[in-house]
């Protein structure tokens, strides 16, 4: 390794300027390789510390450090950090006015730079390029590389653009680097940035301090609130829900019920939202209740929980969610609560949505991963190392290892309400969704079974050895394993390509018991 004749050595300015002793697993490798002018595409886990993999290249190394983020609204914090560890920053993004552009661009040009921020929209700009022309770049860094990729949750255009980087500066090393690596998204990245040839940095993924729990959904605002009470009373969390109402709602039950929380969402004008992220960062204890719009770089150590009251999109979107609990390395919980009702609302929000089919398949092989997830009756964090393609052994800190669930043989419960779908829709030409399906199942003379005359079935009160909840986690489990399907507005069940060997009983079905309806289901001592 070549260790640069100028300027400083890494380790002083880490010690120097940010004030650690000694560097984070990957950090000195990364650092040692941007130093030396390679590219490299870093893959690290939310708190693994990628920002100074090009802070300190950009300070060791001669010009100006460019950055490019899609966090604009953090910009400001992150050059005010900067500045404040006496470190020479400015950021150029929409939100500036005129006059202070012009002093960074000024300040740039004239060498006077360590690190210059840029939102990647800058970059479509001729003008911002001939910008760049005009001083000495000393790196080109890409943060939140994954936004480059449309496999991934969080496409951004504008992220495609920043190929010309290299076609114009082809002789300025480039660090990439995100949280989120799927080796599709991987792939993706090396393959649109044209990183082929650079040095890939992958950290382990497990973030060990974090329990993961995920749960059925009964009472999901009263499920949330017992998490706190007995578990995060008084400590710091964000509570993800997948629409503003619900935000709003759920902030002021949980108000309501003397937790300090504050909602946040794209609806929200600029300035509460300001103001409520400020809150949450520099006061004690605070729950933030936000849409997934909430989160992307902030950086509190001490979020002791993540809940999500929603199904997330995608496993990826899952992990970095949660990955902003425990930081600082302490204890701390990610809680998921899903229903299958997230299930019917999500295939819905997937047939409805603009794009096209490949967007489409791409979003259903997102669900089905984040259902296989909730399902699984193993490990919840070699489930989710595995997704990432890392290996692992059963943790003992997710509540699969610390509770498993039992199996069970659900053969004949999954014949019985695959075979109610198929008669309904060969013997009457119809289609329902799991509550009518239930219904007739547990031979329920409800006014919908009457009007339907459901009662005439052959399947009609066949499936009453189980009660209505445990139904549920049987359809919500066929559905994860791709026996069932779900369909149109008003969450129609249908069968898939699969149903049919298990209708044939070529195909055993093993289910696990929901830890909720089990505990139910028997004297309290046992469970
Ligand atoms: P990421 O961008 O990977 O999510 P950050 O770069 O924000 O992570 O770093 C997470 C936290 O860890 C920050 O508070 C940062 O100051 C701290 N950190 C990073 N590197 C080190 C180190 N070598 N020693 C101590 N703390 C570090
Ligand atoms: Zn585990």
């Amino acid at each position: 390794m070549t260790s640069p004749e100028r300027g400083p050595q890494a380790s002083d300015v880490l010690r120097r300027v940010f004030g650690y002793d000694s560097f984070r697993e990957g950090q000195q490798e990364i650092i040692d390789h941007v130093v030396a002018g390679g590219d490299a595409l870093v893959l690290m886990p939310t708190g693994g510390g990628k920002s100074l993999c090009y802070q300190i290249p950009a300070l060791v190394r001669q010009g100006t450090g460019v950055v490019i983020s899609p966090l604009i609204a953090l910009m400001q914090d992150q050059v005010d950090a900067l500045t404040a560890a006496g470190v020479r920053a400015g950021f150029l993004n929409s939100t500036q006015e005129q006059g202070e552009r012009a002093a960074v661009e000024e300040a740039f040009v004239s060498g006077e730079l360590d690190l210059l921020y840029l939102a990647p929209e800058r970059l479509r700009s001729e003008q911002t390029l001939r910008l760049l022309a005009r001083g000495a770049v000393s790196l080109f860094a890409i943060d939140e590389a994954h936004c480059v990729a449309q496999w991934g949750h969080d496409f951004r255009p504008d992220y495609l653009t920043l190929s010309t980087l290299h076609e114009r500066w082809p002789e300025v090393p480039r660090i990439a680097l995100t949280a989120t690596a799927t080796p599709e998204t991987h792939k993706e990245i090396t393959a649109r940035l044209g990183l082929e040839r650079a040095r890939h940095f992958v950290a382990s993924f497990d973030r060990p301090n974090i329990q993961y729990r995920i749960e059925p959904k009964n009472e999901p605002k009263r499920q949330l609130l017992r998490l706190i009470r007995t578990e995060h009373e008084g400590e710091a969390g964000i509570v993800y829900c997948l629409s503003r109402a619900s935000v709003e709602k759920v902030a002021a039950f949980l108000q309501e019920n003397g937790v300090g929380a504050l909602p946040y969402h794209a609806g929200l004008d600029a300035r509460t939202r300001a103001a409520h992220q400020a809150r949450f960062l520099r006061e004690d204890g605070m729950v933030m209740v936000a849409t997934i719009a909430f989160g992307m770089g902030i950086d509190k150590p001490d979020v002791r929980f993540v809940a999500h009251l929603d199904l997330p999109k995608s496993v990826e979107g899952y992990y970095q969610e949660t990955g902003r609990a425990g930081r600082d390395g302490q204890p701390a919980t990610a809680w998921l609560a899903y229903g299958l009702q997230d299930v019917v609302q999500q295939r819905r929000m997937i047939d409805t949505s603009e794009g096209d089919d490949a967007h489409r398949r791409r979003q259903a092989a997102h669900l089905e991963a984040m259902l296989a997830l909730c399902e699984t009756a193993s490990c919840r964090r070699v489930r989710l190392l595995a997704y990432f393609g890392q290996e692992g052994a059963p943790c003992g800190n997710c509540d699969t290892c610390l509770n498993p669930p039992e199996t069970w043989d659900g053969t004949v419960a999954a014949q019985k309400l695959l075979s109610t779908v198929l008669r309904l829709q060969r013997e009457r030409g119809q289609r329902f969704g799991a509550g009518q399906l239930i219904d007739i199942l547990l031979g329920r003379q409800t006014e919908k079974v009457l009007q339907f005359d459901h009662a005439s079935l052959t399947v009609f009160g066949i499936g009453t050895e189980l009660r209505d909840t445990q139904w549920r986690g049987v359809v919500r489990q066929l559905l994860a394993m791709g026996l069932l399907a779900v369909e149109g507005d008003y969450g129609t069940l249908v069968l898939t390509e699969a149903s049919a060997g298990v209708l044939r009983g070529e195909r055993p079905v093993m289910l696990r018991h929901d830890p909720v309806a089990k505990k139910a289901d028997r004297p309290a001592k046992s469970a």
